[in-house]
C-alpha cells in the first residue's frame, strides 16, 4: 500500500485529479515535464460546456459576476450551452485558478502535496498486472516514485521523434503545425504491453489555427459589440507574436500589399478600408487541434488492456484518453472532460 498518488501532467486534467485527491485527504505527487504548468489547457479559447447551469436556466443578466456567464452556441451544438468569461481564455481562467490552488497547498502543507517540474516521466513500473509507480528523468538523473499513477499527459500530435504515433495512424496530416502534446503517456501505456489504444485515427484538424502573420481582421470589428469581448484575445495574440496590428497605409511596406490590392481582395467586399484604419494581421493554417483517439478507459477512468480488463493502479484522464468524444469532439467538451474525468480518478 502506497501513501501517495502520482499525477503525471500539469494541464487541466492533472490539476483536477490533484485537487480531488487532496480534497479527499490523500497525498499527491505531481510530475510535470515542463517548467510551467498548463499544457494545452491554458490555450483553450472558446469555452467549456455545461448543461442546465445557473446561467442557462436563469439567464445571463442575473449572474454578471460569474466569470463564465457568457454563453454561446458552437458549431455542431443544438443548444447554447458553452460557457466562457468576458476576458481571458476560459482554459486559462480555470487552469490558473487550480494551479495557484495547488501551489498554495504545496507551500503550506508540503507533507500532503509535492510538485516536481522539469520531471519527464519515461516509464511505468509494473508489479504483476498492476502499475505501481513511475520512472522519471530530472536534471539528467533517473528517479523512481511509487504509488497509483494517473496519466494526464495530453494528446500525441506533437511527437517529432523517429516513430511518432501520428505517422503510424495518420501519415497524410503529419506535417500540419500543432501545439498538441508529444504522446508520452500513450507510449508508456503501449510499452507495458497489454495497454490498449483506441480510435487512434480520429484526429481533429482545425481549419484556422494562428501560426504567423497574414490574415486580416479590420478595426471595423472594434466598432461592434464583439470587439469589447475579444479585445483581450487580440492583445494576447499580439503579445505572443502571432498577430500584429498596424495602419492600412503601412501595409505595403510591411507585407508588400498595396491599398488597391487590398481593396480588390475578396475578403473585404463588405468592409470599408479607410487608409488610416488599423488592422490586426495573422497567418492562418489548418492545424492538428485535438486527438479523439487515445488510451482505452472505463468511466472511473481506469486504463483497460486488450481484453478490456482494468490494469490495477493505472488511470488516464483528459486528452490522452480515447473514445470519450466519439469520432469528432464538440467544441467545449474537452475542458469539461478534463475536469470530470480528473474528478473521477479515485
Ligand atoms: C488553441 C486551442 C484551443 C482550444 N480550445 C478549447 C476550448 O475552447 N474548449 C475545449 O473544451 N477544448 C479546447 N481545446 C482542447 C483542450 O484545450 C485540450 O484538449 C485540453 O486542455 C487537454 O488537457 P489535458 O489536461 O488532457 O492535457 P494538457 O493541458 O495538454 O496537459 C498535458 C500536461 O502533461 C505534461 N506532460 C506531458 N508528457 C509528460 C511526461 N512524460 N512527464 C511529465 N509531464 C508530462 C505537459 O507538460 C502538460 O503539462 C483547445 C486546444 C487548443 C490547442
Amino acid at each position: 500500500m502506497y501513501n501517495q498518488v502520482i499525477v503525471v501532467g500539469g494541464g487541466l486534467s492533472g490539476l483536477s485529479a490533484d485537487h480531488t485527491f487532496l480534497e479527499r485527504g490523500g497525498h499527491v505527487l505531481v510530475l510535470n515535464k515542463n517548467s510551467f504548468f498548463g499544457g494545452s489547457s491554458t490555450k483553450a479559447t472558446s469555452s467549456i460546456n455545461g448543461a442546465l447551469t445557473k446561467t442557462q436556466i436563469g439567464g445571463q443578466e442575473k449572474f454578471k459576476l460569474d466569470p463564465f456567464s457568457c454563453i454561446s452556441i458552437l458549431g455542431g451544438h443544438s443548444q447554447p450551452h458553452t460557457h466562457r468569461g468576458k476576458k481571458m481564455f476560459p482554459g486559462m481562467t480555470i487552469t490558473y485558478a487550480l494551479m495557484e490552488g495547488i501551489e498554495e497547498i504545496v507551500n503550506n502543507q508540503p507533507d500532503r502535496a509535492r510538485l516536481i517540474k522539469k520531471a519527464r516521466v519515461t516509464k511505468l513500473i509494473k508489479e504483476g498486472d498492476a502499475a505501481i509507480g513511475v520512472e522519471y528523468v530530472k536534471d539528467g538523473q533517473t528517479c523512481k516514485e511509487y504509488g497509483p499513477v494517473i496519466l494526464a499527459t495530453g494528446g500525441y500530435a506533437a511527437d517529432f521523434t523517429e516513430n511518432p504515433l501520428l505517422k503510424k495512424y495518420r501519415l497524410e496530416i503529419y506535417n500540419l503545425p500543432t501545439t498538441n502534446s508529444e504522446g508520452d503517456g500513450h507510449k508508456m501505456v503501449i510499452a507495458i504491453g497489454g495497454g490498449k489504444a483506441t480510435h487512434m485515427k480520429k484526429v481533429q484538424v482545425h481549419p484556422t489555427g494562428l501560426v504567423d502573420l497574414n490574415d486580416y481582421v479590420t478595426s471595423e470589428i472594434w466598432k461592434t459589440k464583439l470587439s469589447k469581448e475579444i479585445e483581450w484575445h487580440f492583445k494576447h495574440y499580439v503579445g505572443r507574436g502571432l498577430m500584429r496590428n498596424f495602419l492600412v497605409k503601412h501595409w505595403q511596406k510591411k507585407i508588400g500589399i498595396s491599398v488597391s490590392q487590398l481593396k480588390a481582395t475578396k475578403f473585404f467586399h463588405n468592409v470599408p478600408i479607410p487608409i488610416n484604419d488599423q488592422f490586426h494581421v495573422a497567418l492562418m493554417s489548418p492545424v492538428l487541434h485535438y486527438i479523439m483517439g487515445g488510451i482505452d478507459i472505463n468511466a472511473e477512468p481506469e486504463v483497460r488492456d486488450m481484453q478490456e480488463q482494468v490494469i490495477p493502479g493505472l488511470f488516464a484522464s483528459g486528452e490522452i484518453a480515447g473514445g470519450v468524444h466519439g469520432a469528432n469532439r464538440l467544441g467545449g467538451s474537452s475542458l469539461l472532460g478534463c475536469v470530470i474525468y480528473g474528478m473521477c480518478c479515485r
